[in-house]
């Protein structure tokens, strides 16, 4: 199987438009352009795709929650366009546990502290519950960094 060792020249020289720094998670950064990868988990070729994906989507802040859902989508989707370039397989049990992840938490952040209906954001960190009427507040989330990832 590939490492993201062998892996990183050839995407530093297919895409010298972004920069690629060792971090201690995998991330991507829209203001630095920088996908940042995790030197000690170097089997994760999947998620250095999924992130460099997010940088050739040029995906940046997002006003919904339900907008990083959808980038999330779409960078897993690009990933797995790219895969087959570079001898990679990406499984379909990776990209489900991942979105999985992302949907948990929106609906943990959606979900009416008072009476557990469903909210609608009402604002960059603020939901309304449709039933009670309850607004509640919730944390800033980063961009694609919300948990470490764990691997196989
Ligand atoms: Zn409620
Ligand atoms: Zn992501």
């Amino acid at each position: 199987m590939p490492s993201t060792r062998s892996l990183l020249p050839k995407l530093k020289k297919d895409y010298p438009q972004l920069l690629f720094t060792p971090s201690g998670h995998f991330s991507w950064s829209p203001g630095a352009h920088t996908v940042f990868y995790d030197e000690v988990d170097t089997s994760n070729t999947s998620l250095l795709l999924h992130e460099l994906a997010h940088g050739l989507l040029d995906h940046h802040d997002y006003s919904k929650d339900i907008e990083l859902v959808a980038m999330e989508s779409q960078a897993w989707d690009k990933a797995l366009e790219l895969a087959p370039l570079y001898g990679i397989k990406i499984t379909d049990d990776t990209v489900q546990d991942s979105l999985d992840t992302y949907r948990e938490w929106l609906h943990a952040r959606s979900t009416c502290p008072e009476c557990e209906a469903t909210g609608y954001q009402s604002g960059k960190n603020l939901y309304t519950c449709v039933a009670c009427s309850h607004e509640w507040r919730v944390n800033e989330a980063r961009l694609c960094a919300l948990r470490r990832y764990s691997t196989k």
